[in-house]
């Protein structure tokens, strides 16, 4: 039997764009540092007030 492998990732999403901003391998990305990366590449929508989160999703490899 094998485990498999579950990739956890914290994606930016826009809710007013409805667009998914970036992905981050959650085990490389502290929230610390998704939040640093999200306000240097998007701020954009941050400055326009857009709504943007940040939530954990996992993708089951395999
Ligand atoms: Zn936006």
């Amino acid at each position: 039997m094998y485990a498999l492998v579950e990739l956890e990732f914290k994606e930016v999403f826009c809710h007013d764009c409805k667009t998914i901003l970036a992905r981050y391998n959650a085990d490389y990305f502290s929230d610390l540092k998704v939040t640093e990366l999200t306000r240097l590449h998007h701020n954009t929508h941050i400055k326009s007030g857009h709504s943007v989160r940040t939530r954990l999703i996992s993708d089951k490899g395999g």
